[in-house]
């Protein structure tokens, strides 16, 4: 065909449903929603309006042709398939050149993708596929349209493919992994029901609210699940999934307690989801992760975080194969919502600093996470808040029971207690709705947890603040924490500054900078 009527029939080709008109009588209409079939899909021969329609009736063929309860994995149109266009009775063959629109929105969106035929981020949640009942679930959950790492890691997620998926903290990735586990089984529900999901989080916090938002999401569909971490009594635990779940939310610990003193089924299991994956992979939860990972067959396998680095990518590749790779927005940074302000305070000076700022009109907005770095130091630090500024702080860390470390963040959100002072406990992925201020009093020993810790002062990109106390003793994380600060926008104190490992990481910095424009 001749190049210019190519183009010509390109620029006519419909990307998406909506793009495409209604049918008017007797004109074909679409297989999959009913507006003017203008094209022919060549693999099933059905009339459809548009690639996004094209797409939708290729998952279900293969969905519907997945005899077992496997994630459905269906290969996509590559993008320099030929499709036919309607023209009076022939076909016409047509290249469709969609690949400049599907990057184009993918550099709007921020979002970087790596592995073969990624799927193009979907704008709606309508466009996915879904049972009715999971759209209306998030419409009334107030989800109007997805978010970024939404619109990328749902429709990958949906026709079964392997993601490591990064993203900033309160972006919301824990509905980018939910929306296809939801889908996955209530559409595949076996009978007896056995798991076909399992999350796993490295604390109970998460787990507690990642199992609350899938509660949220499958209310009304055939999806019950189980939620398995220290703290709660087992048999209660083990009860409810030989009732039939079809997810596991829990901390790798407790799971494996479980399955080894119960017989469960666990080849059943199709989608593992490994959130705060970068977590989960370090010394201490490796091994859990991994025997847990061997006992399945094979899962799909979803991992999210906001901190996610070369190692972890490694790992991820060696748990499943043909990984897809998503990376939104500015990877390993923290979220720009939050505004950080970091002060050079002595370590005996930090008590009373903290509590300035707490009996401060102008600085303390509460509620209010300080984060710590012991145990014991939370439980002393929140008693001395109380009694020095008569503002009513709890602590919560690992060590305490179950029911009480409920308590006291129920009692934080409904603002009965004005400020947490929490161990990393609170640090990892839990949703602290109101908190627009963190105070990280204890700076962690890496810099990925000071990102995540920090994250829980925005969601969705509101405005958060935090304050973070920093001196001598942190020297080690220096060079990255600079480069975080300014990176961000962010004034570094003068001793940081002058500290000789950071003026050694700045000067590099500068120097470069320099040199590539040439002063
Ligand atoms: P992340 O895991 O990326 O840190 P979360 O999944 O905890 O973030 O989500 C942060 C907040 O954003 C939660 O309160 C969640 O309810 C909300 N949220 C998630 N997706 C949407 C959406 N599409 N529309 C509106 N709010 C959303
Ligand atoms: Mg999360």
């Amino acid at each position: 065909m001749a190049t210019d009527e190519n183009q010509a029939l390109e620029s006519d080709v419909k990307e998406k449903c909506w793009d495409q008109r209604e049918a008017l009588p007797g004109e074909p209409v679409c297989a999959v929603c009913g507006r003017y079939g203008e094209y022919i899909c060549d693999e099933t021969d059905d009339d459809i309006c548009s690639l996004e329609c094209k797409t939708t009736l290729l998952i279900r063929l293969a969905k519907s042709q997945t005899s077992s309860a496997q994630p459905p994995s269906v290969k996509l149109p590559a993008r320099d398939e030929c499709y036919y266009v309607r023209d009076g009775n022939n076909k016409t063959e047509l290249q469709i050149l969609t690949n400049t629109r599907t990057e184009q929105l993918r550099a709007k969106l921020e979002i970087s993708v790596q592995g073969d035929n990624v799927p193009e981020p979907v704008l709606s949640f309508g466009s996915c596929n879904l049972p009715q009942k999971l759209l209306q679930n998030l419409e009334a959950a107030g989800y109007e349209m997805p978010t970024p790492v939404q619109m990328q890691a749902i429709p990958s997620a949906l026709i079964g493919r392997s993601m490591l998926v990064s993203a900033e903290t309160g972006s919301g990735k824990t509905c980018s992994f939910l929306v296809p586990v939801v889908d996955y089984c209530t559409k595949f529900k076996n009978n007896p029901q056995t798991p076909l999901a399992m999350v796993l989080a490295p604390t109970r916090e998460l787990c507690i609210q990642v199992e609350e938002q899938a509660k949220l999401l499958g209310k009304g569909l055939p999806f019950k699940t189980a939620l398995v971490v220290g703290g709660d009594a087992m048999a209660g635990q083990v009860h409810r999934i030989k009732q039939g779940v079809s997810m596991i939310v829990g901390t790798p610990g407790r799971l494996i307690d479980l399955l080894t003193k119960h017989d469960f089924e666990m080849d059943t299991i199709k989608i593992l989801v490994l959130d705060e994956v970068d977590c989960m992979i370090q010394r201490g939860f490796r091994e859990q992760v991994m025997q847990i990972f061997q006992a399945l067959s094979q899962p799909q396998v979803l991992m999210y975080s906001a901190t996610v680095s070369k190692e972890v990518e490694k790992v991820a590749g060696s748990m499943a194969k043909d990984l897809t790779i998503v990376s939104v927005g500015r990877p390993n940074k923290p979220s720009g919502a939050v505004r950080q302000l970091a002060i050079w305070v002595e370590s005996n000076k930090k008590k009373q600093k903290l509590f300035d700022i707490l009996t401060s009109k102008q600085h303390f907005k509460p509620p209010v996470v300080v984060f710590v770095g012991s145990r014991i130091g939370a439980d002393l630090l929140s008693e001395a808040i109380t009694m020095k500024t008569g503002v009513r702080a709890l602590s919560i860390h690992g060590e305490k029971k179950m029911k009480e470390r409920r308590d006291v963040v129920r009692s934080f959100l409904v603002g009965e207690v004005s400020v947490i002072v929490a161990t990393g406990v609170l640090g990892r992925g839990v949703d602290l709705l109101s908190v627009r201020q963190v105070i990280v009093f204890d700076m962690p020993n890496s810099t990925k947890e000071y990102v995540h810790m920090i994250g829980r002062a925005s969601r969705m990109g509101e405005d958060g603040a935090a304050i973070v106390f920093v001196n001598e003793e942190n020297k080690k994380i220096f060079p990255e924490l600079v480069d975080i600060l300014e990176s961000s926008g962010a004034a570094i104190p003068r001793e940081l500054a002058n500290s000789r490992r950071a003026v050694n990481s700045f000067s590099v910095g500068r120097a470069q900078k320099k040199r590539k424009h040439g002063y």
